[in-house]
């Protein structure tokens, strides 16, 4: 980075330090950018697992297709394939610098929610106490009926599959048990859908992290908090940081971009927070 983009990047990283102070209610909306410093590749960056390997992404949208047409065959095929999946052995991935400054944040009660797409559970790792996981958890399972979620061990899938009692049924209302995971197809859970509207209607500041905001519904988020900020006159600050430009920088949705890595700007914008409200 020459120097006069590096004094560029550390302006906008005070700017945004003074918007976060400033805000009454902001929230984080993040994206597998903000893991690939925790050595989870994101899927459509430089180095992104479809970005090199296109195949994958067109069998990733026959993955719910599969499931509603046939779960148990889709749990038998799951629980045969030993391979960890094309974001490698997520139980061995720690948290970064780019996940603690979020829970800095939120400590300080400036960040008052994060709403990821990641699946890998690593801001709930790093301490994040209000955390809506949009496109659910890896290590979890959920009834696609009730919505229920329950940890892996809460079921015996292995002797369920010996004993022919799949797919895994919900204890509470008999209905399919499925990976939390939402795959491409598959329809939001509704809960996390309704409190991650209510959080985008409401606040008065949005950090994007890491997110090349492609998918959708997620990536309509930031779009709603701005046609709401509009309908009711509501002063709203939109901050991306990511290491490139999206649509939400070209659509103008964001007012800014500071165009880095998650792991050292956040805890560059959480320490002058900390100086700031001091
Ligand atoms: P994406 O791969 O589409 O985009 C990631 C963006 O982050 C890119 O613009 C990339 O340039 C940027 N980026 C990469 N590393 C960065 C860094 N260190 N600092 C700043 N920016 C960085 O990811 P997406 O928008 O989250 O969409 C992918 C979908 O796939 C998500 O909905 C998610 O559910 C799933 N996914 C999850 C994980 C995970 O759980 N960690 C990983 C890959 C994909
Ligand atoms: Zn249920």
């Amino acid at each position: 980075m020459d120097e006069r983009t590096k004094a560029d990047v550390d302006e906008l990283i005070a700017r945004a330090a003074k918007d976060l102070v400033k805000s009454e209610y902001a929230i984080a909306l993040t994206g597998a950018g903000i893991s690939t410093e925790s050595g989870v590749p994101d899927f459509r960056g430089p180095s992104g697992v479809w970005t090199k390997n296109p195949e994958a992404e067109r069998r990733a949208y026959q993955g719910y297709q599969n499931f509603i047409n046939d779960p148990k065959a889709w749990w038998l095929e799951r629980l045969a394939s030993r391979a960890s999946g094309p974001l490698g052995n997520l139980e061995e991935v720690n948290p970064n610098a780019g996940h603690r400054a979020l829970v800095s944040l939120e400590s300080m009660g400036i960040l008052r929610c994060v709403i990821t797409q990641n699946v890998d559970g690593l801001h709930e790792k790093a301490g994040t106490r209000n955390l809506l996981e949009f496109h659910g958890n890896f290590r979890k399972l959920r009834c696609i009926r009730c919505e229920s979620r329950f940890g892996r061990g809460e079921f015996d899938l292995n002797a369920l599959a010996r004993e022919g009692r799949l797919p895994p049924t919900c204890p509470r209302c008999g209905g399919i048990v499925k990976t939390d995971s939402v795959a491409f197809g598959e329809p939001i859970p509704q809960y996390v859908m309704r409190r991650s509207l209510i959080e985008a209607e409401r606040c008065d500041l949005i950090l994007i992290c890491g997110t090349s905001a492609v998918v959708y519904p997620f990536a309509s988020l930031p779009r709603v908090a701005r046609q709401s900020a509009m309908n009711s006159s509501h002063p709203l600050t939109i901050v991306e940081v990511n290491a490139e430009p999206t649509a939400l920088t070209y659509d103008g949705i964001s007012d800014y971009l500071i165009r880095g890595k998650t792991g050292e700007v956040l805890p560059k914008v959480a320490e002058l927070a900390v100086g700031l409200t001091v």
